[in-house]
């Protein structure tokens, strides 16, 4: 529609022109010594297993704190760093500062979650990427089955025979696989019945359509099955005995159908926003402290 294209034409024109190429130039640059200069840091959100409301894992998500241009979306800077390939030694750091994390809490006596990390594409293509991955598991000492790591469809279906051997080889040393924002990368369903992979994570597009009525049929509004997707995905999910995590979680309306299709697991803001790991800490000890309780 015209509106549509209008829409994007300004998405286009406010990436493409109104960014200054000089301020594109100076964070690609400033990207090489960011890890050096200590720009770079994690945050981490819990995910909630929908049957217990208990912290069950933490996606770790990077961020950059940029001395002159302040905090930096990572949708930004990730495609920056890829480009520029400066993403493989970031995302070592990522994955060791990552386990590194979840060891410390679990040293501190604190329930034990697994932690997703986000591979990139090129990331991917290193050769050795999951010898490399099994590496800063082992330098942790973190079982491999804490380990999530997260690829989105459109990243996986781009080189699926590719990814596909480096899945298996992760997956045969027992770190889990997530296709992330499944449901958005246009692929044909065929290739997920013979995938090495363990979780779906079901894209913010499908939740945002929930909680405004209309799981059982029509929609208050009249319109038909809004929730047809989403209840189709956990179904197709659990068919092929894989679990289901739905992501950007607003409300409880939308957690409420989360709930009614048999969803395992969810992560967004109406639980907890990306988080320093002291305050996931604060959380889990809180929630042991509550499971302590109940027991006695
Ligand atoms: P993603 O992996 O799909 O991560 C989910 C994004 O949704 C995050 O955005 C998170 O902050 C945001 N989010 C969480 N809950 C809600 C909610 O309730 N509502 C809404 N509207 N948003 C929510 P963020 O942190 O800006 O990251 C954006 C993307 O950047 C990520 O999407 C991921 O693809 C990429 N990314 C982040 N960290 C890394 C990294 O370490 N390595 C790589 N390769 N990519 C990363
Ligand atoms: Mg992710
Ligand atoms: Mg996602
Ligand atoms: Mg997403």
């Amino acid at each position: 529609s015209a509106r549509a294209w209008g829409e994007n034409t300004v998405q286009l024109y406010s990436s493409a022109v109104s960014e200054p190429q000089s301020e594109r130039l100076a964070l690609k640059n400033g990207l090489r010594d960011a890890l050096a200069r200590d720009q770079l840091f994690i945050e981490y959100q819990p995910q909630v297993d929908l049957a217990t409301r208990r912290i069950v894992g933490v996606e770790a998500l990077l961020r950059w704190q940029h001395p002159v241009y302040g905090r930096i979306d990572p949708g930004r800077f990730i495609p920056l760093a890829e480009e520029t390939g400066m993403i493989v030694p970031i995302g070592d750091w990522v994955l060791r500062t990552a386990c590194a994390q979840n060891r410390a809490w679990r040293d501190a006596g604190l329930p034990g979650v697994k932690t997703a990390v986000n591979l990139s594409a090129r990331q991917l293509r290193h050769p050795d990427i999951a010898a490399r991955v099994l590496e800063i598991v082992g330098d942790t000492g973190l079982p491999c089955g804490c380990l999530d790591l997260e690829i989105t469809e459109g990243v996986l279906i781009d080189d699926l025979e590719a990814n596909r051997a480096v899945m298996a080889s992760l997956r045969a040393a027992g770190v889990l696989v997530s296709i992330d924002d499944f449901g958005t990368g246009y692929s044909s369903l065929n290739y997920l019945s013979e995938l090495p992979v363990d979780i779906l994570k079901m894209d913010g597009l499908f939740v945002r359509r929930l909680g405004h009525g209309g799981g059982q049929g029509l929609a208050k509004d009249g319109r038909a099955r809004p929730y047809a997707i989403a209840e189709a995905i956990v179904a197709m999910a659990h068919r092929l005995e894989l679990k289901v995590i739905a992501e950007c979680v607003e409300n409880a309306e939308q957690l409420g159908d989360l709930d009614a299709m048999g969803c395992d697991e969810a992560q967004g803001y109406l639980f907890h926003r990306p988080l320093p790991a002291e305050q996931v800490g604060a959380l889990l000890a809180r929630q042991a402290e509550q499971a302590a309780m109940l027991a006695a």
